[in-house]
C-alpha cells in the first residue's frame, strides 16, 4: 500500500454504480468507504420515526443534538448504526427512499452530517461517495469522480438490487423516482448535487464494475505519482 493516504470523493445522482466503486476502490487501496447517502437515510428514519414533519427545521435541528450515525466497515455494505442501533436494512425501505432528499435538504441536517464526514476523512486514506463530497465536504480532495448513467441502465441497477431483497418494483416507477430525486438533488439551495469543476466524469452505462474500478483506482495512482515526483 501506498504511503500516501488521500482523500477520494465520488459523487454522482441516484443509482450511478457509486456506492459499489466506493466500496471496492476502498478495499483495492486499503481505505475506509464511507456512503454518505446511507448517513443521510439514517436520520431520515430517525425523524420518520419521531413523527416530526420533514419541514419542520425547528424540530429536526433539535433531533439532531440527540442523532448519532456511525458506519461500521463489512464484508459487502458498511452497517449504519442509528443511536447504536443497526438499521442498515431499514434504511433501504421505500419510505425512508420517499423522504431522504427532503430532510437531507435541511441545513441543520447537513451541518451535523457534514462535521461528521470530515472528521472521518481527517487523516485521509478515504473514499466517500455522496452528492456534494467534491464540492462542499472536501472541495480540496486530491482525487474526484463525478459518476454518470443513463436512465434505464440505472433503473435496471435499482431493481435489481429490490429484488435481492424480495422486493418487486416496476422499471418506468423506479425510472419516476430516480429523476425525481435528482431533480430535487440538483436543485435544492444547498449543496446540490454537482460535479466539482475538477472531477472526473466516469460513465457507467456500459462499463463492467471491474472495469470502473480499474479506472478510478489508476487514476489515484496517478495522482500519488504525481504527487510524489513534486
Ligand atoms: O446515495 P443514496 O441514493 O443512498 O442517497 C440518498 C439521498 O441522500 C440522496 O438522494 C440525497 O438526497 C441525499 N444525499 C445528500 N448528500 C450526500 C449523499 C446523499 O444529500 N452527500
Amino acid at each position: 500500500m501506498h504511503p500516501r493516504k488521500l482523500v477520494i470523493a465520488i459523487d454522482g445522482p441516484a443509482a450511478s454504480g457509486k456506492s459499489t466503486t466506493a466500496r471496492l476502490v476502498a478495499e483495492r487501496l486499503g481505505y475506509i468507504h464511507v456512503d454518505t447517502g446511507a448517513m443521510y437515510r439514517a436520520v431520515t428514519l430517525k425523524v420518520l420515526r419521531s413523527g416530526i414533519e420533514p419541514d419542520n427545521v425547528e424540530a429536526i435541528a433539535r433531533l439532531m443534538d440527540t442523532t448519532r450515525v456511525q458506519l461500521r466497515q463489512g464484508n459487502t455494505q458498511p452497517a449504519v448504526l442509528l443511536d447504536g442501533e443497526d438499521v442498515t436494512d431499514l434504511i433501504r425501505g421505500p419510505e425512508v427512499t420517499r423522504a431522504v432528499s427532503a430532510v437531507s435538504s435541511l441545513g441543520p441536517v447537513r451541518a451535523a452530517m457534514v462535521r461528521e464526514q470530515r472528521s472521518l476523512g481527517r487523516e485521509g486514506g478515504i473514499v466517500l461517495e455522496g452528492r456534494d463530497i467534491g464540492t462542499v465536504v472536501f472541495p480540496d480532495a486530491e482525487c474526484k469522480f463525478f459518476l454518470i448513467a443513463g436512465i434505464d441502465a440505472r433503473a435496471r441497477r435499482r431493481m435489481e438490487e429490490l429484488r435481492m431483497q424480495g422486493v418487486q418494483a416496476g422499471l418506468n416507477q423506479l425510472k419516476r423516482e430516480i429523476e425525481e430525486r435528482d431533480r430535487f438533488d440538483s436543485t435544492r439551495p444547498e449543496s446540490p448535487l454537482r460535479k466539482a469543476a475538477d472531477a472526473i466524469v466516469v460513465d457507467t452505462s456500459d462499463r463492467s464494475i471491474e472495469e470502473q474500478v480499474e479506472l478510478v483506482v489508476e487514476r489515484v495512482r496517478e495522482t500519488m505519482k504525481a504527487m510524489d515526483a513534486s
